[in-house]
């Protein structure tokens, strides 16, 4: 089921208790600002989710709300993850999902990192 990215974050989601250490995640980076674990159904041989460490339910709540600090501090983290795992040259994929039409299922704001393999057209038809 889509979350709904209206409304207020829900400090029990998935990717907030990974944050707190109450369930396990396999770790690939860790900063003041980002977080990243690698995905449970990874669906490219690289997929890496970034999340920010504040509260936020999506892109749409990071970018009206985070702090200009975390704002760069994430980006920056999210390029860093990306370089450290090899994925510039080959090139790599990012998507942000929000809310019902793109299907978000977690209400932590997270990107996704794909690469490792061609990735084939940028949505289905
Ligand atoms: P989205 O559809 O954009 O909300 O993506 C949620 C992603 O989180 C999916 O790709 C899931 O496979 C992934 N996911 C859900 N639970 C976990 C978990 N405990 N550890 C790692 N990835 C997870």
């Amino acid at each position: 089921m889509p979350i709904d990215p209206t409304q207020p974050y829900d400090d029990n989601n998935v990717f907030a208790r990974i944050l707190r250490g109450e369930l396990p995640s396999k770790k690939v980076y860790e900063d003041d600002f980002a977080f990243a674990f690698h995905d449970i159904n990874p669906l490219a041989p690289v997929h890496i989710l970034v999340i920010p460490k504040g509260p936020y339910v999506s892109w749409d709540d990071f970018s009206e709300r985070a702090s200009d600090e975390e704002i760069a501090g994430f980006v920056r983290a999210v390029g860093r993850i990306a370089r450290d795992e090899n994925l510039v040259a080959p090139g790599y994929r990012l998507l942000a999902n929000v809310g019902a039409n793109s299907g978000q299922e977690v209400p932590h704001l997270h990107v996704h990192l794909f690469g490792g393999r061609r990735l084939g057209p940028m949505l289905a038809r």
